[in-house]
C-alpha cells in the first residue's frame, strides 16, 4: 500500500511538473510571439497639440515630429496631428493623453501649473534659464529626469520639443522707464510673468490669442505680450502700439515638449521608443533654429519698415521686477514637496551655469556681438 501511494505521489509531482513546464513554455512562447508581433506591428497614433492647426514654428514643428518618427520607423509608428479644438479643446490636452483617450500631445508645461506647480519649470520662469542652460538643465542636469517624475502621477511621459529663445518684453503705447509706469497698467501676460505684473500695481488681463489686436486696438488692455518679431509681426502689433520692449523677463526661453500616455509609450517595442526620444532632440534643435532665423527677419522688417521703435526695460525696473518673480516662485511653490525639489535643483543649475555664461556669453555679447 506505501509503495503504491509513493508511486501515486511520485506521478501526481510529476505530472503537475510537467503541466508547469508545458505552462511555462507555453507563456514563453505567447510573449515571445506577442513581442515579434509588436516588433512588426504598425501603430496608428494621434497628438493633438495646444495650438491652432499648423501655427508657426511650434505648431509646424508637431508635422514635422511626425514625418520624422514615420521616416525613422520606416512607417511602423505613424502619428496624426491635429491642432487644438480639432479633437478635443487646446487646454484639455494634458488630460485626454493622461486618460488615454489621445496618445500623445504637445504644448508647453506652464499650461498645467493648475495641475502641479513644479510644471512651470519645464517652461518658462521669469529671470529663469535661457534656451542654452535650460536645454543643458534638461538634458545632461537631471531636469529630464524631474520633469518625467513630475509627469508619471498624471501616466505621462515628456519629451523636449524645442525652445523659443528669449522673448520680447511686450507692445507698449507709452514708455516704460521705471516700474511706476506699470501702476494701473492692463496687461495681457500670462502666467507668473501676470503675478509678477499684478505685484508691481498692474492688472494681468486674460486675453485669448484671437482676441489680443482688437483688445489693444479698442483700448480694453492698454499692452501686450507674445512672442517675438515673427510671430508679432504675424498678430499685426506694430499696428496697435509705438514701443516694441525687451528684453522679455518672464519668459526667457520658453520650452516646449510633447507628452505621451504612460500605458501607450510602454506598449511600444524598445526601438520605436528611441525613436520617439530621437525625434524630439531633433525637435529641440530645429525650433530654436527658426525662431532664431525668423524673428531675425521680422525684426529687421518691423524697424526699418514698420518703423517699430525697440526699447530696453531698465536695468532698475528689471531689479525690482526680479523681487517680485521670487515672491510670487516662493507663493506659487507653497507646501508642494515636488516643486520645492524642483525649484532646488533649478536654482542651483541656475546659479551655477550663470557664472560660466558671465565669462563666455555674457563676455561676448557686450564686448564682440555686433
Ligand atoms: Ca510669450
Amino acid at each position: 500500500m506505501k509503495k503504491n501511494n509513493l508511486f501515486k505521489t511520485i506521478t501526481a509531482v510529476l505530472t503537475l511538473m510537467l503541466v508547469v513546464v508545458s505552462c511555462n513554455e507555453k507563456d514563453a512562447k505567447t510573449s515571445n510571439t506577442s513581442a515579434a508581433a509588436a516588433e512588426k506591428k504598425v501603430y496608428n497614433w494621434q497628438m493633438t497639440t495646444t495650438w491652432p492647426p499648423n501655427f508657426p514654428v511650434v505648431g509646424e514643428v508637431a508635422n514635422k515630429y511626425a514625418e520624422w518618427v514615420e521616416e525613422m520607423s520606416n512607417g511602423q509608428l505613424k502619428i496624426k496631428v491635429y491642432g487644438g479644438g480639432e479633437l478635443v479643446p487646446s487646454l484639455e490636452a494634458f488630460d485626454a493623453v493622461s486618460n488615454g483617450t489621445i496618445e500623445m500631445g504637445s504644448g508647453a508645461s506652464y499650461y498645467w501649473a493648475g495641475k502641479t506647480p513644479a510644471a512651470q519649470f519645464f517652461a518658462a520662469v521669469p529671470f529663469g534659464m535661457n534656451s542654452q542652460q535650460l536645454t543643458s538643465w534638461l538634458e545632461t542636469g537631471g531636469g529630464l529626469e524631474l520633469w518625467r517624475k513630475t509627469y508619471a502621477k498624471f501616466n505621462l511621459v515628456p519629451f523636449m520639443g524645442g525652445n523659443s529663445g528669449v522673448q520680447m518684453g511686450g507692445w507698449f503705447n507709452k514708455e516704460i522707464k521705471s516700474v511706476s509706469d506699470l501702476k494701473g497698467l492692463k496687461m495681457r501676460l500670462p502666467g507668473i510673468g501676470g503675478k509678477v505684473l499684478q505685484k508691481a500695481g498692474g492688472a494681468a488681463v486674460l486675453v485669448a490669442a484671437g482676441e489680443i489686436y482688437t483688445s489693444m486696438e479698442r483700448g480694453v488692455i492698454d499692452a501686450t505680450e507674445w512672442i517675438g518679431p515673427y510671430h508679432d509681426y504675424k498678430m499685426g502689433f506694430n499696428k496697435v502700439a509705438k514701443y516694441y520692449y525687451t528684453p522679455g523677463w518672464h519668459e526667457p526661453g520658453t520650452q516646449f515638449e510633447f507628452f505621451v500616455n504612460k500605458e501607450k509609450y510602454d506598449d511600444l517595442p524598445k526601438h520605436l521608443q528611441a525613436i520617439l526620444e530621437a525625434a524630439s532632440k531633433r525637435a529641440q534643435v530645429w525650433v530654436l533654429s527658426e525662431f532664431d532665423r525668423q524673428n531675425g527677419i521680422f525684426l529687421d522688417k518691423l524697424v526699418k519698415e514698420e518703423g517699430v521703435e525697440v526699447r530696453e526695460f531698465s536695468k532698475e525696473t528689471l531689479d525690482i521686477l526680479r523681487g517680485y518673480t521670487d515672491e510670487a516662485l516662493r507663493e506659487m511653490i507653497g507646501d508642494d514637496a515636488l516643486s520645492k525639489e524642483v525649484y532646488e535643483s533649478y536654482s542651483k543649475f541656475q546659479n551655477r551655469v550663470s557664472k560660466w555664461s558671465k565669462v563666455t556669453e555674457q563676455a561676448y555679447y557686450n564686448k564682440i556681438q555686433k
